[in-house]
């Protein structure tokens, strides 16, 4: 993540929609990758070179987005909530404050998306190649859905969340029945890009090949082999091929989460940049040096954790084969910047 200020000089956040020096409202525009400080003029807000712009509708009306929408355009919704299939039902107690959760974790992610210049287009505007998301609920959440479980995945093009991904007790008690060391929206939206984007690709000989002998053969019986995940565990060695226990279960989930890692690390490595921790940001770096940074910023941020008497920020560990896993996320990466 970039590092923000005001117009007043305030360092202001990627989160933030009200600047608490000066008042000012805030927004983020994916155009210039920038937060904006804006004046309301009339029914326009603008920005400190005149620019004119509205606050994306999920902003003004249920408080849920910063991002903004240039006046000019027809679109109510900004670039990443035009991604939105299916939203919460703001009706229901605690809807608002979920969906708000799952809004800034979508975001971040999109934000190290446009960093990496991924091709982005909603299902919508292409139904064969596009993304949406569903945040969806079920039956656990109390609020009258008789539906059996929704569960979080990606199929066709859509990412689907379930709205109690972004309650803690929930999420934290999940977290627990399934011996995970590490559980959040985040962690899952970037998980399930990852299938969205190997779908994307329509990878053909060679870079399918290289899967093959990396992730192993992905044809074979997902719902089998998550079964078996589950009611056997991973294999006893799994920490020293894998990047997670979950990794294990099958190829697609093993690539899944590599993709997930490779956009954490990068992510990661941007703001400590941005905050002079490292002297190169991640886009300047190699695949093997953005790894070795990543090796030793991890322990010292981990370290930081347990200072402040909280659990490793990231409980993982970045063994030669996961090593290999993650040049090959950006062998990808580079191939899906390429304009086709
Ligand atoms: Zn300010
Ligand atoms: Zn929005
Ligand atoms: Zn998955």
């Amino acid at each position: 993540m970039k590092r923000f200020r005001c117009r007043c000089g305030q360092a202001v956040f990627f989160d933030n929609a009200l600047c608490s020096a000066c008042g000012a409202t805030l927004g983020f525009d994916p155009g210039s990758m920038d937060m904006l400080a804006l004046q309301l003029d009339g029914e326009q807000w603008l920005s400190e070179d005149g620019a004119s712009w509205r606050l994306c509708s999920n902003g003004r009306d249920f408080a849920v987005c910063n991002w903004l929408v240039a006046a000019a355009g027809e679109e109510s919704r900004c670039l990443a909530c035009q991604f939105n299939r299916t939203v919460p039902n703001t009706g229901v107690a605690d809807n608002a404050a979920r969906w708000a959760r799952m809004e800034q974790a979508k975001k971040r992610l999109l934000f190290t998306l446009l960093e990496l210049g991924l091709p982005l287009e909603t299902l919508a505007q292409s139904p064969q190649r596009g993304l949406a998301f569903d945040f969806v609920e079920d039956e656990r959440s109390g609020h009258g859905f008789t539906e059996g479980l929704a569960h979080t995945g990606y199929a066709a093009g859509v990412i689907t969340i379930n709205l109690l991904e972004a309650d803690d007790v929930a999420r934290e008690a999940q977290r627990q029945s399934l011996q995970e060391d590490y559980r959040t929206v985040l962690g899952h939206l970037r998980h399930e890009s990852g299938h969205y984007f190997w779908q994307y690709l329509q990878a053909g000989g060679d870079i399918r090949g290289a899967f093959r002998e990396l992730f192993g053969e992905e044809s074979v019986d997902y719902a089998g082999a998550l079964q078996a995940h589950y009611e056997q565990g991973p294999p006893p060695d799994w920490s020293s091929r894998y990047i997670s226990a979950y990794a294990s279960a099958h190829p697609s989930e093993d690539w899944a989460e590599s993709w997930g890692h490779y956009l954490h690390i990068y992510d990661a490595l941007e703001t400590a940049a941005a905050y002079d921790l490292i002297d190169q940001s991640p886009a300047q770096m190699s695949m093997p040096r953005r790894i070795e940074c990543w090796r030793e910023l991890s322990v010292s941020l981990n370290e930081l954790n347990r200072s402040a008497g909280l659990a490793d920020a990231y409980p993982f560990v970045l063994n030669t084969a996961v090593e290999m896993k993650l040049s090959f996320v950006d062998r990808v990466i580079a191939l899906l910047q390429t304009p086709r």
